[in-house]
């Protein structure tokens, strides 16, 4: 089973939509696990601190290594195979190569952070990858952890079913994907692509292909070249 430990002040955010649809039946029958793990349990003195003021100055508050330390070495003893990852805007952008990699493992366990962060010597100290989902700030790592792990969980094995045309989609042979239709066959005076209709498998293989790449090459020519 695929494991997921999202270390988290706020473990009610778990498995949150993810308990829902086709994640949420492939928790149910044990495709996956998602299990909160409450960093506040490991938070100092009577208020269970777990964050204090920067060093050097400024404004917010910085979550404190060895508070994350001891959550990270409880949920994930050491021997725990899954790789440890930070949810952080300045990790490397997350990208389907990445999750692909990460869905064909045992899991993963995912620190999420708050305030203005965490103290730097717990990245090194429990060597965490960064990562990010996109080049913009969240409140906290929790939202960025539940688009990985939707990523991941989808290409478990037995998650998706039939729905998952994975050849075919979007980053797969690093181009968008085409665009869909489906009935009616006019919608408000836009008609769907002839093409479609006739059934000629190979021209409408060759036609979502153009269509990709023009899509690409518009939206997202940077994608081009890469590696899916
Ligand atoms: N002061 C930080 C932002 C902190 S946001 C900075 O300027 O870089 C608080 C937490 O939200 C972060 O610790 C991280 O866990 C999460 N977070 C915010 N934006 C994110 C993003 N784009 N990707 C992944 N995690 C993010």
């Amino acid at each position: 089973m695929w494991r997921a430990t999202p270390l988290t002040l706020f473990p009610a955010m778990f498995p949150g939509p993810l308990g829902l649809s086709l994640a949420g039946d492939g928790i149910a029958r044990g495709l996956w696990s998602c299990d909160p793990y409450d960093i506040r349990l490991h938070g100092l003195g009577r208020h269970r601190t777990v964050d204090d003021t920067p060093a050097g100055g400024g404004a917010g508050m910085v979550m404190r290594a060895d508070v994350l330390a001891a959550a990270l070495d409880a949920a994930a003893p050491a021997g725990d195979p899954r790789p440890r990852l930070l949810m952080s805007p300045r990790g490397r952008p997350l990208d389907q190569a990445r999750v692909r990699a990460l869905a064909s493992g045992p899991g993963v366990v995912v620190l999420c952070g708050r305030f203005e962060g965490v103290d730097e010597r717990v990245i090194a100290a429990r060597s965490l990858e960064e990562v990010s989902v996109g080049d913009f700030v969240l409140s906290g790592g929790e939202v960025a952890c539940l688009a990985l792990l939707d990523a991941c969980v989808r290409l478990l094995p037995g998650v998706m079913g039939k729905e998952l045309s994975g050849a075919e989609e979007s980053f797969e042979g690093g181009l968008l994907e085409y665009p869909h239709y489906t009935r009616p066959r006019d919608f408000e005076g836009r008609d769907i692509p002839p093409v479609l209709l006739g059934g000629d498998h190979g021209r409408i293989a060759a036609w979502r292909r153009a269509e990709a790449e023009r899509i690409t090459r518009e939206r997202r020519p940077d994608l081009l070249g890469r590696k899916g």
